[in-house]
């Protein structure tokens, strides 16, 4: 069958963030000092050849850019300085796009104007809904109790509401993944066994990052590992412990300890980020997209209005901490359904989910190649 190539690959690239792709000459240098690159994912030279070459679709098959940390080994190691980090992060970047049914993660990658209106149009609407909800449901100076301006069982609701509307987004693009990467491929089939067997390395690779200890940057793992760790704890107490979390003005040590430790875990992150990529001291930090600043900012805003609220709460400030609320769910709502699902956050779902799909590919391309090649003693014998 005809590959169509696609002439103008590097051109599209290079809208995601990589900027020196023309620049490689196929050395080989970084595929070999890569800590992750092995049998059968050879990266990042193979990707370079093919972005060159415009083999698109075998480009949007691939989970090579997945198995990328951005540890910048090979762009160091570069003799041509054609960045292969930034293009493998640029390249994850435009997988993203190609997952995404709707096409919003192509717009908002490609143009940081649009994802930034997206942004502030979300924020809007949800203060304006988040007000008027208050204004006719409960008193403005009163945070909790039967007056209570944003009762907790409400935006209970709203807060599962989104849950689904996130998880039913995600689910549809992690279908698509599944299907580029492994499904669809005609030269393997994976049996139901192995997708049993493999389906552990999801949550292992989730909540560990462990080939990212394996680049050498600890202190990188570290940080994301606590940023990981503190957003999930968060997720938790929300979705689980909400009525615990808001209640007061008493603090309920038993469940406000996770939420001050997960508070201080994801600014003391998010600060450790953003330092890095203002000081631009590593290579992974030398460059930055839009998306990247947005949700580190993002992020920030979103931890330090949510403990803020909590303060006023205590401090018997109901209006301020009413106000510091909607404030905090301007930036949740964006944060959760432009971020998560159609941006840098979406790095969550499909990393650890390539994992597991790089594991049933390399077990089906083992077996294939064992397979005995269905021919008769005689023809064998002939063709030795
Ligand atoms: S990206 Fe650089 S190191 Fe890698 S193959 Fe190309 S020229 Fe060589
Ligand atoms: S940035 Fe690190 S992990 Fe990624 S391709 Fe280069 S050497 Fe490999």
């Amino acid at each position: 069958m005809p590959i169509r190539v696609n002439p103008k690959l590097v051109n599209e690239i290079e809208r995601y963030g990589a900027e020196d792709v023309s620049k490689c000459y196929h050395c080989g240098n970084c595929s070999a000092v890569c800590p992750h690159s092995t049998q059968p994912f050879v990266f990042p030279r193979a990707p370079m050849r093919l972005l060159q070459m415009g083999f698109e679709s075998k480009l949007q098959n691939s989970l090579e850019p997945w198995l990328c940390y951005y540890c910048g080994q090979c762009s160091e190691q570069c003799p041509r300085d054609a960045e292969p980090g930034e293009t493998m992060m640029s390249l994850r970047r435009w997988l993203i796009s190609r997952y995404d049914f709707t096409g919003l993660s192509r717009l908002f990658y490609r143009s940081w104007k649009a994802e930034l209106g997206a942004l502030l149009i979300m924020a809007v609407l949800t203060g304006v809904g988040f007000l008027l909800w208050g204004f006719t449901h409960g008193d403005i100076r009163s945070y909790d109790g039967p007056n209570a301006f944003l009762a907790s069982s409400a935006v209970h609701i709203f807060d599962w509401t989104m849950a689904v509307v996130l998880t039913l987004f995600l689910t549809a693009n992690c279908v698509r993944m599944w299907w580029f990467t492994v499904a669809g491929r005609k030269d393997i089939s994976v049996p139901l066994l192995s997708y049993l067997r493999g389906v552990y390395l999801i949550p292992l690779h989730f909540f560990t990052q462990k080939r990212y200890a394996e680049c050498g940057h600890k202190t990188s793992w570290a940080v994301h590992m606590v940023l990981m760790a503190s957003y999930v704890t968060m997720f938790v107490l929300i979705m689980f412990f909400l009525h615990a979390v808001q209640a007061g003005p008493e603090i309920n040590w038993n469940v406000h300890i996770f939420g001050y430790l997960a508070t201080a875990g994801l600014i003391g992150a998010c600060i450790v980020m953003l330092r890095a990529r203002v000081k631009k001291d590593h290579v992974w930090s030398e460059r930055s997209h839009a998306s990247d600043w947005m949700f580190l900012v993002l992020l920030l805003y979103v931890s330090v209005t949510g403990i803020l609220q909590h303060i006023l709460h205590r401090s018997g400030l109901g209006m301020a901490a009413n106000i510091t609320y909607v404030c905090h769910m301007m930036g949740v709502v964006p944060m959760l359904l432009i971020e998560v699902p159609f941006s840098k956050w979406a790095h969550m779902a499909y990393r650890p989910l390539a994992m597991f799909f790089a594991d049933l590919t390399a077990e089906a391309l083992l077996a294939k190649e064992k397979k005995p090649s269905g021919l008769s003693s005689p023809q064998l014998a002939e063709i030795g």
